[in-house]
């Protein structure tokens, strides 16, 4: 079992992969700044994971940008096999409002974590990169050899971070990558306990349903009827974000075996589905109408994304399994019980 240091931990994503890394007997530090996320949420995670049956989790309130947090963090309870590191804006818009400061977490963050890593000598990294790295292809679906078209700041970062870590591995001997890039991570854990808890108003579509049908949000707004898809409705991959935090415990568990790095692996499920489909099976999940108006093309969105997993498949033996009826299912489980998220 390894001591493992997540970056960005209380987050979503991050929060559901401490859980089945610790039901796996992992021990982990999770370094976050709560900047988009609760302690509440690594609270819970503790809880479900039974402690001190499971392996065991210490928190750390700091910055990635701190070098000082984080030589806490790989100090706090002895050496660290490897870092998961989610910490990070995720935003796109924001990041065309806000680029330097894109450019200020992401990959500076990025770069002092790096450091730290070298200052700790510990060079096993799983790093949390994105599909919209490959902007607006033309053809599905997307597999990890398509051209990288980054089209705003956010995409930008992740990239600048994944050549980052390429031209440090040419440099120097002994690191253990893994690039995974994700298509669009939903639901939540079964016990609708831990989920996704955004701040503010949602910018992402499954948030927004789910508050909608808590009667939070008045009507869902449709972005554009007449995208280039079947029924019109922009199409994306979406995962169940369990089969994603899967992902990342067989990615480590992975590189720590085989001591090299892992090439860049797509993370979905290969299956698009339309705005409309979402909703229909939401809906009929549910038993709950999800009032609706169509109204102009978001800008900076494209018609669709559709990624080829099979790599993740062949490497680690992953697919994301979980259908979109338990996407719905939880999701809802996660929103009626947390109406306000952590905040209860
Ligand atoms: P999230 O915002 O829920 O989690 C990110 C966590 O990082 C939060 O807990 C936040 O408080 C923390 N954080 C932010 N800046 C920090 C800093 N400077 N120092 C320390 N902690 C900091 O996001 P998520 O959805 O869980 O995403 C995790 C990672 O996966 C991100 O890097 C994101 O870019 C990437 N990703 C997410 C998606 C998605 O749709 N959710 C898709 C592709 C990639
Ligand atoms: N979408 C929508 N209304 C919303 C949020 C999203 O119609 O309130 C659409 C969006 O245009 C896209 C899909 O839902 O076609 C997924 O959007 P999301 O922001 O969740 O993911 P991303 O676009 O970042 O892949």
């Amino acid at each position: 079992m390894a001591h493992l240091l997540i970056t960005g931990g209380a987050g979503f994503i991050g929060s559901h992969t401490c859980l089945v890394l610790l039901q796996g007997g992992h021990s982990l530090v999770v370094l976050d700044n709560f900047a988009n996320s609760s302690p509440e949420s690594l609270r819970r995670v503790g809880e479900l994971a039974n402690l001190p049956t499971a392996g065991r989790i210490g928190v750390i309130e700091g910055d990635i940008r701190n070098p000082a947090d984080l030589d806490r963090a790989f100090t706090a309870t002895g050496h660290v096999d490897g870092v998961i590191h989610f910490a990070g804006l995720k935003a796109v818009g924001e990041s065309v409002q806000q680029p330097l400061r894109y450019w200020d977490v992401n990959v500076n963050g990025s770069r002092l974590l790096i450091e730290a890593m070298q200052r700790h000598d510990c060079r096993t990294l799983v790093f949390s990169s994105t599909s919209t790295v490959y902007g607006e292809p033309q053809t599905f679906p997307i597999s990890e050899a398509f051209t990288t078209n980054p089209l705003h700041p956010y995409a930008q970062t992740k990239l600048a971070v994944e050549w980052m870590l390429q031209a440090l591995e040419a440099s120097e001997p002994g690191w253990c990558i893994s690039r995974l890039r994700y298509f669009n991570p939903v639901g939540a854990h079964p016990s609708g306990r831990i989920g996704e808890d955004p701040l503010g108003i949602p910018n992402n579509l499954f948030p927004f349903i789910t508050q909608v049908a808590s009667r939070q949000r008045p009507l869902l707004r449709i972005f554009g009827a007449d995208w280039p898809t079947p029924d019109g409705t922009g199409v994306r991959d979406y995962l169940h974000v369990m089969d994603l935090a899967e992902a990342h415990a067989l990615a480590i568990a992975w590189l720590l075996q085989h001591q090299r790095s892992l090439p860049v692996l797509n993370l979905g499920t290969g299956r698009g589905l339309s705005v409309l489909e979402v909703l229909q099976a939401f809906e009929a999940c549910t038993g709950l109408a999800i009032p609706r108006e169509f109204v102009a093309r978001r800008d900076g969105d494209v018609a669709k994304l559709e990624g080829c997993a099979e790599r993740a498949a062949e490497i680690l033996g992953w697919r994301a399994n979980r259908s979109l009826e338990q996407m719905c299912s939880d999701g809802w489980a996660w929103q009626s019980a947390n109406p306000r998220g952590y905040g209860c």
